[in-house]
């Protein structure tokens, strides 16, 4: 893959066209959110796209918030909007603007239209100017206060703006084309009366812009180059263009439109990902089973995967799902280079070495990569009594089991060859103990040659430290579960999985460092310090190899 954040695609043969024929000597792009929710996997294409591009071009990307639905829009949501475009690698620099910076000028504009008889209040009810509107099939109908003078316009919108009329009972429309073939055009509603409270400018105003007005105008007041967004807009492009050739500013943005990301077994809509917290059916916004950026951000993954992974993806104007698997192949890859190697014991199974010395405490090497020596080796302690795992042992086993089963002999990943002599039940018939014995010729793991297929991890029991820890599986068990009649009926009810009594080999705990680890032959981990119980928790970031692949492909 090249260097660059954005492979070339339509988008940048666009950019490159308009920097040699002269149209542009460089580009501004923006992202714009809605403060209305917490981002997602989605909003992850278009940050990577925006900011990516103003750094491969040496430019710059404006964060603009497009607050214009004040009853939806918080702080909260600000704020976590900024922390996860950061994490993900990218700075506006001083560039952070909001819509609502630009109310007045967006006022200034509209009154512009009026005297040029391209806009009007119309008293008519929010039904009937939708029943008015018509269809695909049926042309709009005028609504009686379309002609209303440009002097009775200006006074009625001034009087809806200074708080003469109840909230609904009119609005301002842009005088376009009520038989336009898109719907957009049938003098859209440009302003609408709404006493609300709004983050920013307070109760300084009681009617607001709405969307299509809006957005291409703050594109045009920051001179946005390429004014890049999903393909659900393309529709509206003739409304962008409409308003910029009618009012009086000199820049003209140029929209263009490419293909949302949708990633199989994920939502990616803001207002569903708000019913899954409003409902508690996750440990909010950021659980790690979300496809938010927060989610994924407390799962593990690293912020380098989730470019990767858009990189991958790439830019077209196709719709497509992109398979879960690809996301989590990119954090894998990621991992595999970046994550230490240690041994972590999810459910634990006690080991007592017979004839090894009761108090006997050896300090064994184990490298922390096997591929990458620079991670360097570590000292791991190893005593008489040990934890394995408990599928690492079987009664009946057969003879491809080449784990503990009495007389079968293992290595000790980092340490010596063990042989299970006996299996100790409790009343109930469970294995709570197994007795073996080791080879004290084989540490290391090298003794006389003999062949001992299997290598298991381990901790000493003396030395180990219990955490939680918490697997998890997809959030949805159908792979479009937007397409479910009701999306909460394809929640899958054993997307968690805690491991309250997990052991993990020393210093791994205490470690003040944001890393994750692959615990070996297991999964990769990464501690989860914003929400701990009363032992240190880790999450399972992504398991090594891909259970789902062959699922997906079959079904
Ligand atoms: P949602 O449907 O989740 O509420 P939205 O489009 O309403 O998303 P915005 O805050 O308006 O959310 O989105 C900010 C930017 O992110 C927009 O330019 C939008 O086109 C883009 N975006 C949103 N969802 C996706 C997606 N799935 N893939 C790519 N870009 C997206
Ligand atoms: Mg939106």
């Amino acid at each position: 893959m090249s260097d660059k954040n954005v492979t070339e695609n339509f988008i940048t043969q666009i950019i490159d066209a308009d920097i040699a024929n002269g149209k542009h000597s460089n580009i501004v792009t923006r992202f714009p959110p809605e403060p209305n929710g917490y981002l997602h996997v989605g909003h992850a294409k278009s940050i990577c796209l925006n900011f990516g591009l103003a750094q491969d071009y040496q430019a710059i990307c404006h964060l603009r918030f497009d607050d214009t639905n004040p009853e939806k829009e918080s702080n909260e949501y600000a704020e976590s909007i900024k922390a996860d475009i950061q994490w993900l690698g990218f700075d506006w620099g001083e560039n952070n603007f909001h819509a609502s910076d630009y109310f007045e000028q967006l006022y200034g504009y509209a009154e512009q239209l009026i005297e040029k008889g391209l806009a009007y209040v119309d008293d008519q009810t929010p039904e009937q100017i939708r029943e008015n509107r018509g269809d695909f099939t049926t042309p709009g109908i005028n609504s009686p206060y379309r002609d209303r003078s440009v002097d009775e316009n200006l006074t009625e919108f001034r009087a809806m703006r200074s708080g003469e009329y109840a909230d609904g009972s009119k609005v301002l429309r842009a005088k376009i084309d009520m038989q336009s073939g898109n719907i957009n055009m049938r003098d859209p509603v440009i302003y609408r009366i709404k006493r609300m409270h709004h983050i920013n400018t307070g109760d300084a105003w009681c009617i607001y812009p709405m969307y299509d007005f809006t957005h291409c105008i703050s594109d045009a007041i920051e001179g946005i180059t390429h004014s890049l967004c999903t393909l659900e807009f393309e529709d509206h492009r003739p409304l962008y263009d409409w308003v910029l050739d009618n009012i009086d500013i000199d820049c003209h943005p140029q929209q263009i439109e490419f293909s949302r990301l949708n990633v199989s077994y994920t939502i990616t809509s803001k207002r569903k990902l708000n019913q899954l917290v409003e409902n508690q059916l996750v440990d909010g916004w950021d659980d790690p089973r979300m496809s938010t950026i927060s989610g994924m951000r407390r799962r593990g993954y690293p912020p380098e995967a989730i470019r990767n992974f858009v990189k991958e993806v790439g830019i077209s104007k196709k719709e497509s799902v992109i398979s879960m698997t690809v996301l989590e192949d990119a954090v894998r890859n990621v991992l595999n280079k970046t994550a230490p190697r240690v041994m972590g014991v999810l459910k634990p199974l006690k080991v007592v070495i017979e004839n090894y010395p009761e108090d006997k405490v050896e300090m064994l090497t184990g490298s922390n990569h096997p591929q990458d020596e620079s991670f360097g080796l570590r000292e791991i302690p190893f005593s008489r009594e040990i934890y394995v795992e408990q599928d690492d042992y079987k009664e009946n086993a057969n003879r491809k089991f080449f784990r503990l089963t009495e007389g079968r002999e293992v290595r000790l990943r980092h340490a010596y060859y063990i042989t299970c002599r006996e299996a100790i039940k409790d009343a109930e018939g469970n294995v709570v103990e197994l007795r073996c014995t080791y080879d004290p010729e084989s540490r290391g793991g090298t003794a006389d040659g003999r062949k001992v297929k299997g290598t298991i991890h381990w901790i000493s029991a003396a030395h180990a430290e219990p955490v939680e820890v918490r697997l998890y599986d997809r959030l949805f068990n159908h792979p479009k579960p937007a397409a479910v009649e009701n999306f909460l009926d394809s929640i899958n009810p054993d997307s968690l999985e805690i491991l309250p009594n997990a052991m993990l080999e020393p210093g791994i705990v205490d470690q003040d460092k944001d890393v994750a680890y692959q615990f070996e032959r297991n999964a990769y981990f990464k501690r989860d310090k914003t929400h701990e119980t009363d032992r240190p928790v880790f999450n399972q970031v992504v398991t090594m190899r891909d259970s789902w692949a062959k699922l997906e492909q079959e079904g």
